[in-house]
């Protein structure tokens, strides 16, 4: 039996589901292909950053492939609308009779999968998608009655009791295969159209980078987690997110380092392990809310009365935003921050889309695009979850009159201003207090300083959205 694996968002050999039973099922070779699809990238917004550390991560990926002699084929095609016809080609090339997968929970992904099941299968090739992504397969926790969870905090209860009944072990490396030839493609350096403005020595790519921040937020940071995590300036929370949307780590890997520091306990010991298990949890909920509510793959609001909301179109604002120049320097630095690292830090992800949404009244679903243009770990259920919760138009979302004031929050989360000054060096001279909010002193005092000027009243536009808001009530 001939094999393949196709590769989507899995770039590691280590503990993949579908790679493991291509190789286990393999006896004459096994095969690995991954598409390149600029066309469809575009559409989906990937981020130039990201796909440049895609192409580092397959070439790193290559090679471990290449120590269990199984080829990688890069095949480039414009649309998810090519590859049916494609792998067939391939599959008819190398003689290939099983064609395994890690299964996707996008829209758009999922249709592309049935096409090709559709189009193999009638050719007798056979096929089987796996679940990998997530620990627990989505749709297994359940409510009572059934149902999918929509609040987060009894989804996590039942994902931990159900855990607690079947723990998971790692899968073992895929078996070395038979020696197959391939007529494998260089990885292109670079794509048309996705010129990464972000340094890559930023974001080292492949599954040995992954593994060695792993542990070195094991061995450094996870124990203080809970306390660190907040604060923007701290190297305090796992930056492990670019890995886990490419798959270069699997969560499993993840949960299971944080179970072997905290002796097997997921919800008792290191509140560092704790909490930071917790937010592996998040993200399997809003893969599990992906899955069953498609709607939010198509920009519509989870909660839909929502939709009423009327959101304005200021292109002054948007642009002082995107750029990082409205006037708050904490907003201000996490957007540079974006611009220049691909990444974001989680408190400032929620700030900047409450502001965005909540203070510019500007639509979540513009700032939700622009963020996948430009995060390295743009995944399509964190980011929409993430900006559904800021805007309180998502699941378990945020109550409408919570909005976080970027000016405390600064002072809170930055006290002594040392991220803001990292990131908006024209703010550095300032004192620990006027850094937060560097107009309150007068105009005359930043006459020299070429920092703009707050671009609203952030006091009465909290009026304007909470009337908004209550209109719907
Ligand atoms: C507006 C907004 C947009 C976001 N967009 C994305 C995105 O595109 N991709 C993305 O991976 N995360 C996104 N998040 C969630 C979160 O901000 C990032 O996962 C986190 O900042 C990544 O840093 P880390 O790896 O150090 O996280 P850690 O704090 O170390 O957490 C570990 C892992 O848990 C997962 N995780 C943590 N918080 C969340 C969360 N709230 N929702 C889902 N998963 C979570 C991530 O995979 C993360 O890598 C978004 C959050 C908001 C508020």
């Amino acid at each position: 039996m001939r094999t393949l694996h196709w590769f989507r968002e899995d770039l590691r050999i280590s503990d993949n589901t579908a790679l493991y039973h291509a190789a286990q099922q393999a006896t004459e070779g096994c095969l690995s292909v991954y598409f390149i699809t600029p066309t469809t990238w575009q559409q989906h917004d990937i981020a130039a950053c990201r796909v440049d550390f895609i192409l580092r991560g397959l070439r790193e990926l290559s090679k471990e492939l290449a120590s269990l002699n199984i080829p990688l084929l890069i095949l480039e095609c414009e649309t998810f609308a090519d590859i049916p016809t494609l792998l067939l080609k391939t599959c008819q090339q190398y003689k290939i009779q099983f064609v395994h997968f890690n299964q996707q929970y996008e829209f758009n992904e999922r249709k592309r999968d049935e096409a090709v099941i559709h189009l193999l299968e009638k050719n007798n090739i056979h096929t089987q998608g796996h679940h990998d992504q997530t620990i627990i397969p989505p749709n297994v926790i359940r409510t009572q009655k059934g149902e999918t969870f929509t609040i987060f905090t009894p989804f996590k209860k039942a994902w931990i009791k159900y855990y607690q009944e079947h723990p998971i072990t790692l899968l073992q490396q895929p078996k070395k295969q038979l020696s197959m030839i391939a007529n494998t493609s260089t990885i292109p350096a670079t794509i048309k159209n996705f010129n990464s403005l972000v340094a890559s020595d930023i974001w080292l790519a492949g599954e040995n980078a992954a593994q060695k921040r792993l542990r070195y937020f094991v061995d450094n940071i996870i124990a203080h987690y809970k306390k660190w995590r907040d604060f923007p300036a701290i190297d305090g929370t796992s930056k492990l997110s670019p890995y886990l949307a490419t798959g270069m780590i699997s969560p499993r890997q993840c949960l299971q380092a944080a179970l072997e520091f905290n002796q097997k306990k997921l919800d008792s010991g290191n509140e560092g392990a704790i909490q930071w298990i917790s937010e592996l949890i998040w993200r399997e909920f809003y893969k599990d809310i992906l899955l069953n509510f498609p709607r939010v793959s198509k920009h519509q609001p989870f909660k839909l009365i929502t939709n009423k909301l009327q959101w304005d179109n200021n292109p002054t604002y948007f642009e002082a935003w995107k750029q990082g120049k409205t006037g708050f320097p904490f907003v201000d630095a996490a957007m540079r921050q974006l611009q220049q690292t691909g990444w974001m830090h989680n408190r400032l992800r929620m700030l900047v889309a409450m502001f965005f949404t909540k203070q510019l009244w500007l639509d979540w679903r513009q700032g939700e695009q622009f963020f996948m243009q430009h995060l390295i770990d743009g995944d399509l259920s964190a980011n929409n979850g993430g900006w559904q919760w800021s805007a309180s138009t998502g699941t378990d979302a945020v109550p409408y009159f919570r909005i976080f004031n970027p000016i405390t929050q600064s002072e809170r989360f930055d006290p002594e201003g040392k991220f803001i000054r990292q990131y908006c060096p024209e703010l550095s001279e300032l004192d620990n207090k006027s850094i937060h909010d560097p107009y309150a002193r007068g105009d005359v005092f930043l006459s020299c300083l070429n920092y703009p000027k707050p671009i609203i009243d952030y006091k009465m536009s909290r009026e304007r959205v909470l009337k908004e808001y209550k209109a719907l009530t």
